[in-house]
């Protein structure tokens, strides 16, 4: 006897963005437009067979306007209809889909089923769109099963070809279709005339275990990068907020800062003030070392944290998420030195 046969199911979301967006024929600015309007650029859809149901911010926003709401809002939508479908897709603007990637990596938990976000940097209405590839790839991947279970259980982003895992991400390019690039952790699956999975690197759930999201996040997180001239007033303009939790230093190369007395000593005394301040290095390739030069070094003797190849934009998420968990200070720095979701590499057993 044949075997019944499955038909997946597939959540999209759609949020806003270039990919949903339509030029208004009086002023020429990209506007939002329908779902309905945006699924029906892709009649090809249907040819899947799946059974692709949806949802959407009303109105749709441009990502620029995303906050850690829109991502409780996305949490909670993906939460109550988890047992429903077997893969989720997010449309989403492309200036802070990195972000959201890695706050839902850290707010939906352990996933055993896909969550990929995707996008366009030109509106799915358009000729030459990029949307309309993107669009049917992260669906075929949110579908993708091998022995009745997901081949891909995470966070994701599917853009121009690739799939990476998703707090791995940042947006490179304005311009060209390769919007985003995952420097310090290999590309999932590539897409070409098959889409080819990286079964060593990918995040696959051997079992079916429940979702346990978390929905809260405390925002009380600040950027500081630095640059050459930057002035005491500066930093202390930034340390001293008053109801600052964690900050994310952003510092040269492998981790490096000024050795000037008074840079190290408002670090230090913010540090003993209970604030988390976390290493991040500005460059996009590699990670932060502090043993490696004096100027790091230093940081680490006053109890800075380590980031190590992490991106800023999962390092400021996932503060916002620890710190929205509750957790002491203690208790923060103890889950920034380990991966909570893919998103750092500590296996480095030579330094730090
Ligand atoms: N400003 C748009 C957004 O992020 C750009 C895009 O979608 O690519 O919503």
């Amino acid at each position: 006897m044949n075997e019944p046969h499955y038909i997946s199911s597939i959540l999209i979301i759609y949020t806003g963005g270039t990919i949903g967006m339509i030029e208004n024929p009086t002023t020429g600015v990209l506007e939002a437009f329908s779902l309905r309007s945006l699924l029906e650029s892709v009649p090809e859809l249907k040819r899947f067979g799946y059974e692709i149901s949806t949802m959407q911010f009303d109105p749709p926003i441009d990502s620029s306007e995303m906050e850690p709401l829109h991502w409780s809002r996305l949490t909670k939508m993906i939460a109550d209809n988890y047992e429903f479908y077997d893969g989720f897709v997010i449309l989403h603007g492309t200036d802070t889909m990195s972000f959201t990637a890695s706050a839902l990596s850290f707010m939906l938990g352990d996933l055993c089923k896909p969550v990929i976000l995707t996008g366009s940097q030109l509106p799915i209405g358009k000729l030459r769109t990029d949307g309309r590839e993107n669009l049917i790839t992260s669906i075929e991947i949110a579908a993708a099963k091998k022995n009745h279970k997901a081949v891909v259980s995470e966070v994701c982003i599917f853009f121009e070809s690739h799939l990476m895992r998703g707090n791995r991400t940042s947006k490179v390019n304005a311009d060209r279709f390769n919007a985003f690039r995952s420097f310090n952790y290999p590309v999932l699956a590539r897409a070409g005339v098959q889409i080819k999975y990286d079964s060593t690197k990918v995040h696959s759930h051997g079992k079916m275990v429940p979702l346990k999201p978390h929905y809260t996040l405390d925002q009380n997180v600040v950027v500081l990068k630095l640059f050459p001239g930057i002035s005491p007033q500066i930093v202390d303009s930034i340390l001293t907020i008053p109801s600052i939790k964690g900050v994310v230093i952003e510092t040269y190369g492998s981790g490096n800062a000024p050795g000037k007395d008074w840079f190290i000593e408002k670090i230090k005394a913010a540090v003993d003030r209970g604030l988390v301040v976390v290493n991040v290095t500005q460059c996009q390739i590699g990670r932060v070392q502090m043993k490696r030069y004096g100027s790091g070094h230093r940081l680490q003797e006053i109890g800075v944290v380590s980031g190590y190849d992490i991106t800023t934009e999962a390092a400021i998420t996932k503060l916002m998420y620890l710190f929205g968990r509750g957790y002491s200070t203690k208790k923060v720095i103890e889950k920034m030195n380990l991966s909570i979701a893919g998103e750092i590499t500590t296996d480095f057993s030579y330094d730090d």
